[in-house]
């Protein structure tokens, strides 16, 4: 009886198995598509200077306007197009415009882009990267690279000669999702990061949990004496905001600040700052 029940939890599992496979065979031939019919866009979410309270950067979130589905968040297709290798081709097709559109805003502000590590491994990057620089004219001082956390080990052949290669081509790198992986301080430690982002899970508890505030404490200590820049991300609420506030952290990034708006959207913002008609920051933090 055993050995039947295990044949047949055996059989729902295959099926199980294929469903997925399907699911996710189709997902990759309409992501696939997609690419060609040009339905991603970019939404950009700001960067709050904590201490001179002004919008310094943008980070370009990707987003795929689906005709059907309507809009998809990168959770749902980035793990996917990281697995079948789609990602070089939407990472190109992010980078280019997130620095072409940022590029003809009016203020000076810094650009955040997320590379996947499949991206970092073709030894075209840096060449690539060099010549969008001089065709958008955005300066590289302008251009941050975050990489998470989680997809990083120290191990990783070449990333570290890369990510060095990317450095002295003048462009920022930050440690994204700080906190999450599983190496945080051999990260630190091997790879050329200027900046740290603190994962919005640690963000999350600072204000209720006595722990989650001392680790973020300690995190930021770490950061200064590295001489890095941190930027907490996922600021949901005053309390949050006027903690890191406190604890001297420079930069914050969240829904209390501002939430990703599409390209037009933010250009206006940064338009209304830029002519004294509105706030520094779409909600005022304090
Ligand atoms: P991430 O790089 O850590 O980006 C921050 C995510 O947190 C964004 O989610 C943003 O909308 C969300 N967020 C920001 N502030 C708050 C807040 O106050 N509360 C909460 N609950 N969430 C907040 P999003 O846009 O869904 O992106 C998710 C992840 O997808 C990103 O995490 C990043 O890892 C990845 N991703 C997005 N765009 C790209 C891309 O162009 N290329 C690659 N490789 N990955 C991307
Ligand atoms: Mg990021
Ligand atoms: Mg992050």
């Amino acid at each position: 009886r055993a050995k039947a029940i295990g044949r047949d939890a055996c059989c729902v599992y295959d099926e199980v198995l294929d469903v997925k496979n399907q699911d996710e065979m189709i997902l990759e031939s309409s992501l696939q598509f997609a690419l060609q019919e040009r339905q991603f866009e970019i939404a950009y979410q700001p960067i709050w200077e904590v201490r001179a309270q002004r919008i310094v950067g943008v980070e370009a979130l990707v987003r795929w306007r689906h005709p059907v589905k309507g809009l998809i968040y990168p959770d749902s297709f980035i793990p996917l197009a990281e697995r079948t290798g789609l990602i070089v081709e939407l990472g190109q097709w992010v980078m280019e415009t997130a620095c072409r559109e940022v590029a003809a805003w009016p203020a000076p502000i810094a650009l955040s882009v997320n590379i996947a590590p499949p991206q970092l491994r073709r030894g075209e990057i840096v060449q690539e990267l060099r010549d969008l620089l001089v065709n958008t004219q955005l300066p590289a001082s302008r251009l941050k690279l975050e990489i998470a956390e989680s997809q990083l080990s120290e191990d990783t052949p070449g990333m570290s000669a890369t990510l060095s290669s990317l450095r002295d081509l003048g462009v920022g790198l930050t440690l994204d999702g700080f906190g999450t992986g599983s190496s945080s301080l051999v990260t630190l430690r091997s790879f050329p990061f200027a900046d740290i982002k603190i994962d919005r899970r640690l963000t999350k508890e600072i204000a209720q949990d006595l722990r989650s505030r001392s680790l973020f404490e300690a995190i930021l200590h770490v950061c200064r004496i590295l001489k890095m820049d941190c930027i907490a991300e996922g600021v949901e609420t005053k309390e949050q905001f006027a903690l890191l506030q406190s604890f001297g952290c420079a930069y914050a990034q969240g829904f209390l600040i501002g939430k990703p708006e599409p390209a037009a959207a933010m250009r206006e913002t940064l338009c209304r700052i830029a002519a004294g008609e509105r706030p520094m920051a779409p909600v005022a933090p304090v």
